[in-house]
């Protein structure tokens, strides 16, 4: 077998494996061992597994991979400890993570896809397009090669990196699962899943009852003013968003986030602020207002007046915060590290 056709091993959940090593005459029980170093020792060569017998070993590496990724860049903070890494894959391409210090821990930002189908009008990630799925391993990996340089454990993961999570549903959904596997106790309770609002896999996403946060890109309060920035609300209104939203709190019991990236001119008006009121009122919600991060190759610029936005929401009731900003001397936008290396090379 070449080493192309191997398995990736570090996608498979606890049962794919079990059922993957029985079928090569071992027992079962050898599963739990071999998740034990790759999860939690996360020994990078099946010739550290030392408790495994040699022949074992040998018939692992024949038959499968370990995955490792490839730290391209790494842009330190000097003001917060933030660190924006850009991860190489073997494929040549690149995707970024960003650990934040935060009073409650270590958060890691994640990507979940190569590019962006998506189309949002102000964002980085989507400019060059889509060009593939991330791998659970792919996913796994951005955290456990994150702790290992940063010797800095990891607290809480926002999947709101490069990529769309729910147009990667079923890869995401395994990487989670491997994740509450893992016997470490990363509860899923600390990791918040955020989208631009794809209504179909919100449904799908809260009968899996997961625990997670849901974190909605919301952006604009009313279908004029958010088909014109992200192209998703043609296929899911705000209607249907909303819809999908009351039945994912109905079913897990956890209170939506709604991120709101201000524009100047374009979504920070008085105006704009009224119709998130009157969208939002009597929901049980959060929302996160983000003064938008400036891209190089679009007009948009950050609002001057996001603390006057909050006032009003807080004013009527809303439970709004702004999102402190971080690494601000690193701070390329999202999926700008990335694209910057595209364009370079
Ligand atoms: N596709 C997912 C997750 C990735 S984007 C989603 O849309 O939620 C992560 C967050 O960053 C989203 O809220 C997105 O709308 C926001 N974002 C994208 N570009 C941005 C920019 N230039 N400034 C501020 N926020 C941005």
């Amino acid at each position: 077998m070449n080493e192309t056709e191997k398995i990736d091993i570090l996608s498979l959940t606890k049962d794919e494996l079990i059922k993957k090593i029985t079928e090569i005459g071992e027992k079962s029980f050898r599963a739990a061992q071999i998740y034990d170093w790759l999860h939690i020792k996360r020994v990078t060569d099946f010739a550290q597994m030392t408790n495994i017998s040699a022949q074992f070993r040998e018939q692992l590496s024949r038959f499968f991979c370990i995955k490792s990724p490839k730290i391209k860049k790494r842009l330190v903070s000097g003001i917060d400890n933030t660190v924006k890494y850009l991860y190489g894959l073997p494929d040549g391409e690149a995707v970024e993570s960003v650990l934040m210090e935060y009073k409650h821990g270590n958060s890691l930002c994640i990507s979940t896809q190569v590019g962006c189908k998506m189309g949002c009008r102000f964002c980085a990630s989507t400019i060059a397009g889509w060009v593939r799925n991330l791998e659970p391993s792919e996913m796994l990996l951005q955290i456990y090669e994150t702790e290992r340089d940063s010797g800095r454990h990891v607290d809480s993961i926002v999947l709101m990196g490069i990529g769309e999570p729910l147009d990667n549903f079923d890869n995401v959904v395994k990487f989670l699962r491997i994740l509450n596997s893992e016997g470490e106790g990363m509860s899923l309770r600390h990791l918040s899943l955020s989208t631009c609002g794809v209504c179909d896999k919100i449904y799908e996403l809260a009968r899996l009852k997961l625990g997670i946060t849901l974190s909605i890109s919301l952006h604009a309060a009313t279908d004029e003013r958010r088909g014109a920035i992200m192209p998703i609300n043609k296929r899911f209104p705000l209607a249907e968003l909303m819809r999908a939203c009351d039945d994912y709190f109905a079913a897990t019991g956890r209170r939506i986030s709604f991120e709101f990236s201000l524009i100047e001119g374009v979504n920070d008006t008085d105006e704009s602020a009224d119709e998130l009121i009157e969208l939002l009122r009597g929901k049980p919600c959060h929302v996160n207002l983000i003064p938008i991060n400036e891209v190089k190759e679009r007009d948009f610029r950050k609002s001057k007046s996001v603390e006057h936005f909050r006032r009003r929401l807080t004013d009527a009731g809303i439970n709004a915060t702004v999102r402190r900003t971080l690494g601000a001397d690193i701070n390329a936008a999202c999926g700008q590290l990335r694209r910057d290396e595209a364009v370079d090379s």
